[in-house]
């Protein structure tokens, strides 16, 4: 095993991979930019290292920065987390030449399957079912005219260096093709210095529904179940569990071993999602591969009692899996709510800030990765993600109740939280059905006018209620408040310093 690994990110997920490096006795060496000095990840870490100004491209994505602090902290190992790095092919090659391991696939593998189109057609090559589109770029808006009109709209029009749902479009019909087309390729140059674009066909209320796949460097390839994801605002997860409500054991081994097959051909190492959308009908469509660990992989983790991040250490070492495909049992279910300093109320407006206090839920079958705490402030340069609430229980039904019980526990207060909109979530008659499409939640909260004064003054109830609580416990900790901190991790100076610049907001991709 490595000794010492770099953690090129930052947020819960930093948090998350340190606590890895800690149960496996390796060294987590952090890196910070500017406005991340007081941030958990970087007190949670044997040692730190400054990377440079707030806007990402001046620090957690420079590939020469993480390096050079690879190599002077003389770190064997480098986990790019997601986002920022993680499916940069640069970073894997920089430390091939390093001689420094990459916790992740090859650059060559990640050039494969990442790309958009060349993962269509590896898929389509091994007769993996994808849906109707181009297997390569499209240069003109006549040529996406031509292709829309043979296959028929509606149509999507993507990124093909797309991610996070940005420089991605949906055409109903002709007359609409030519201004989502300009939309597109600007928001995809802005977004990724890359304008080319890709048409599919749009599938009607589809499930988006992924495999987690794990590869070893010894040929070793398996599938840990799924996770359903089609809880999402304007393409972008929200929500996830696992097993998905419409699994069948038969469905679960055709896309599983239609993702294995794909991570396969592309000769694929360490932990990979490879992702679906289903129809109606239960017939599934591969979308694209993620060539890295995942936001929603707790849940997968919850159902299998596996650990994702040390089994990609334990792979990137160059151990071999320790189970085969039947070993893995899938046990219960499990929810993950994402939770975002964002403002319900004004359009899920972003909402950095301090914190001023937090309750964290904990009890039966709850799990918290988070990267904040009370006092310290959520920086308005990156994706203003808090954390992920995670519930697992024997079954659908206890899994939601255990969810719907931590997210009464869980506030923080100075700043606005998406919390609200997870409790509308549980309450829905479709979503208690697993009645979900992937655009089920923008008709939702468009239809939802009716009931929203009745949630909010429950919810400004609850607000008020633990804004109380707070304020009691503190009263009664008086000095405690920071208790767990200041038991468990020694103080330095620079650890406590903090530094706030107001730069252009850059989300995190
Ligand atoms: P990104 O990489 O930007 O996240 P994806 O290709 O993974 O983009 O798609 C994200 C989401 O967009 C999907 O989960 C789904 O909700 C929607 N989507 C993508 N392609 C289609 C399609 N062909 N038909 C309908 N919805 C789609």
């Amino acid at each position: 095993m490595f000794k010492k690994v770099l953690i090129a990110n930052r947020g819960e997920i930093a948090v998350r991979i340190a606590r890895a490096c800690r149960e496996l006795g390796v060294r987590a060496v952090a890196v910070y930019s500017d406005v991340d000095r007081a941030s958990l990840h970087v007190r949670l870490a044997d040692e730190a290292y400054p990377i440079g100004p707030a806007p990402s491209r001046e620090s957690y994505l420079v590939v020469e920065k993480i390096l050079g602090v690879g190599r002077y902290a003389g770190c064997d190992a480098i986990h790019p987390g997601y986002g920022f790095l993680a499916e940069n092919p640069a970073l894997p090659r920089a430390c091939v030449d390093a001689g420094i391991a990459f916790i992740g696939p090859s650059a060559a593998a990640m050039e494969q399957l990442g790309a958009k189109t060349a993962a269509r057609q590896i898929a389509r090559d091994v007769g993996a079912p994808t849906v109707p589109g181009t297997l390569s770029p499209i240069n003109t808006v006549d040529e996406a005219r031509e292709i829309a009109r043979e296959i028929g709209f509606p149509v999507i029009l993507k990124a093909v260096a797309g991610g996070g749902g940005k420089g991605m479009r949906s055409v109903a019909g002709e007359n609409q093709l030519a201004p989502a087309w300009r939309d597109a390729t600007s928001e995809a140059l802005n977004a990724f210095g890359d304008s080319r674009l890709y048409l599919e066909k749009y599938l009607e209320r589809p499930r988006h529904i992924e495999i987690q796949v794990l590869a070893d460097h010894h040929g070793h390839f398996v599938y840990l179940g799924e996770r359903e994801c089609s809880v999402q605002r304007r393409h972008q997860k929200v929500m996830e569990e696992a097993p998905s409500p419409i699994m069948t054991a038969e469905l679960r081994k055709a896309m599983g071993e239609a993702a294995v097959k794909l991570a396969r051909a592309g000769t694929y190492t360490n932990a990979g999602t490879v992702e679906f959308l289903v129809d109606a009908q239960r017939n599934f469509y591969f979308l694209e591969m993620n060539t890295r660990l995942q936001v929603e992989h707790p849940v997968t983790e919850m159902v299998t009692s596996l650990d994702l991040v040390k089994l990609q250490m334990r792979i990137a070492a160059g151990e071999p899996l320790p189970f085969s495909q039947e070993e893995i049992e899938l046990r219960g279910h499990a929810i993950e709510c994402r939770i975002y300093a964002e403002d319900p109320d004004n359009n899920f407006f972003p909402s950095p800030g301090k914190i001023v206090d937090c309750g964290v839920p904990t009890g039966p079958g709850i799990r918290l990765d988070a990267g904040i705490y009370a006092g310290w402030t959520v920086p308005n340069e990156y994706d203003p993600m808090l954390g992920k609430l995670i519930a697992w229980g024997g079954d659908r039904k206890e899994a939601l109740a255990r969810m719907g019980r931590a997210l009464q526990e869980y506030y923080a207060s100075g700043i606005k939280t998406n919390v609200s909109l997870f409790r509308r979530i549980l309450a829905s008659g479709d979503f208690q059905k697993g009645a979900v499409y992937t655009r089920w939640l923008d008709d939702f909260l468009s239809a939802g006018p009716a009931l929203e004064g009745l949630e909010d003054e429950e919810e400004s109830r609850a607000e008020q209620a633990a804004a109380i609580a707070a304020f009691l416990w503190h009263r009664r900790h008086a000095d405690g408040a920071n208790a767990f901190e200041a038991s468990t991790i020694p103080e330095s100076r620079w650890k406590t310093e903090s530094r706030r610049e107001q730069v252009n907001r850059e989300p995190q991709p």
